[in-house]
């Protein structure tokens, strides 16, 4: 095929899942986990251990085998959930695409790799900004195609800037590469002439997030794969989003957009009924939460008595997945005070300790200080006697879960013992999501007595080879992301909603 005929397919993304209790961040943050511009977008996507959005690289691996295309890669950006982003920052990100978009010339399509759950200082909206700036540039005719986490709280001008919007359908989300592959897919579909016809219909439904797992039992999983069975020659994709409460957004809530090849009847009579199958449902989304207490003896127990299965413990509400600072001491310090034995902590962020333990040497003692540098309501300092057994530069490439195959960062890092509890520190923010994490530093979760997590739930992918879901234990302490949504000052979040306020009513669209 000559060059000129080349299907041109810009790639563009912003990323950010944000919680509006959290702090603002910026290009620093950003660049920990991820600033691509350019040419640097496609290299990354191709390469064998990336670090960049796997929706990304799933795009680029079917575009490449459909054949010969020409991507305009222009910017992406993506930083761990987070505060609003810096408005000054995201203005930049968005004048880089606008400029992209124009130096590009004739485009034949867009694909946005998004997350769908942004705030920026000044903006409720930002990720309807990036969609409706590539819809004003390239004009209605050109298929502009966007995956989303199914995390994200879905605006009308989200969904009428694009044609298509695909969201993951797993929680822990191992689907985002198979979500890109279904981008390219569908844009392969409208550059042979399908022009999609989408529907969405929201309800007044913002459930905790530890109960939004997509595993058998759990009625968000049962909701996605009912809208599954409805997808076929009429209905190109069913996406089924359970919002990330913390945004605290008017455009909070579950939300169900259901794309038609031709008939938008049929969109909507689908996305009809899966928003009434998905309201009558709304009882089940209940946490189930262990007290500190109750955690702190459990894990006691299991070190004492070895023919006890071991178990794993999570931090839903410091969870740097989803905003958390990934350093509250609340957990640490009742499994220290217990005198629990044979346990691991990962990961915690304190680049400050890191620091110190860098200075101070392997094998050396230190008095460390979690939090001595950041400290706010739920971040408060502790210190303790400990000894560094290890320092490492934090990168190695994961092995199961959300992070297989792909390069983890977490910064300068080290491992310090504290009695019977061994934990590791590192410096870029993030959620501990597999094994990997300590056996980096010569740890296995599988052979100690118990392990704590800070995580929600994308934890669970990367240990269920160890961990039956019987043996894992959501601790229930105060934090950024505790889910007693009743605690929040919420803004915007609109009310009534389910399950805050249980006399939440809804009635479907009529028909
Ligand atoms: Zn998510």
């Amino acid at each position: 095929m000559p060059d000129k005929q080349l299907k041109r397919i810009a790639i563009l993304g912003f990323n950010l899942e944000t919680n509006r209790f959290s702090p603002e961040c910026g290009e620093r943050e950003f660049r920990d986990r991820g600033l691509f511009y350019g040419e640097d977008i496609s290299k990354d996507a191709r390469r064998p251990a990336p670090v960049i959005n796997g929706g990304i690289c799933g795009f680029y691996n079917v575009m490449d085998a459909a054949g010969p295309w020409e991507p305009v890669p222009i910017v992406f950006a993506s930083a761990h959930p987070n505060g609003p982003a810096d408005q000054k920052f995201f203005d930049h990100i968005l004048d880089t695409m606008r400029k992209g978009l124009e130096k590009a010339g004739k485009l034949d399509g867009v694909y946005c790799c998004e997350h769908g759950a942004g705030l920026s200082s000044e903006n409720d909206d930002p990720d309807g900004e990036v969609f409706a700036l590539v819809r004003r540039i390239v004009g209605p005719g050109v298929p502009v195609i966007a995956t989303l986490d199914l995390h994200a709280n879905v605006s009308d001008r989200m969904v009428a800037s694009t044609d298509i919007l695909i969201a993951y359908r797993t929680n822990p989300h191992v689907d985002a590469y198979e979500r890109g592959q279904e981008a390219a897919r569908c844009m392969l579909e409208m550059f042979a002439g399908v022009r999609p016809k989408p529907a969405s219909i929201r309800i007044p439904l913002v459930a905790p997030s530890v109960t939004l797992l997509t595993a058998e039992g759990h009625p968000y999983g049962d909701l996605i794969r009912r809208g599954q069975t409805r997808v076929g020659p009429d209905i190109m994709n069913v996406s089924i989003l359970g919002g990330f409460a913390w945004s605290d957004t008017d455009r909070n809530g579950m939300t169900i957009i259901v794309t038609a090849r031709e008939d938008a009847a049929k969109a909507k009579a689908v996305a009809r009924e899966l928003a009434i199958a998905g309201w009558a449902d709304r009882e089940r989304y209940q946490t189930r939460m262990t007290g500190l207490a109750d955690a702190a003896r459990m894990a006691l127990e299991a070190g004492r008595d070895r023919k006890r299965p071991n178990l794993l413990f999570c931090d839903p509400a410091d969870n740097p997945g989803g905003g958390g600072r990934g350093n509250t001491t609340y957990v640490l310090q009742a499994f220290v005070e217990a005198g629990v034995e044979d346990a691991l902590f990962g990961v915690f962020n304190d680049a400050a300790l890191v620091e110190t333990a860098f200075k101070a040497g392997e094998g050396a003692k230190i008095d460390a200080r979690f939090n001595s540098a950041e400290t706010n309501e739920f971040s408060l300092p502790f210190t303790a006697e400990t000894v560094v057994e290890k320092l490492s530069d934090g990168q190695f490439v994961g092995t199961a879960g959300m992070v297989k195959g792909r390069t983890v960062q977490l910064g300068r890092s080290c491992l310090l013992s504290l009695g019977g509890v061994r934990i590791v520190v590192i410096s870029i923010r993030q959620q501990c999501l597999s094994n990997d994490y300590f056996q980096h530093f010569g740890l296995d979760a599988g052979k100690a007595r118990s392990t704590v997590v800070k995580s929600r739930g994308h934890f669970r992918a990367g240990f269920q080879h160890l961990f039956p879901p019987e043996r894992i234990v959501e601790i229930d302490v105060p934090g950024l992301t505790s889910c007693n949504l009743a605690n929040f000052p919420w803004k915007k979040l609109p009310r009534p909603v389910y399950p805050m306020d249980p006399e939440t009513s809804w009635q479907p669209p009529a028909t």
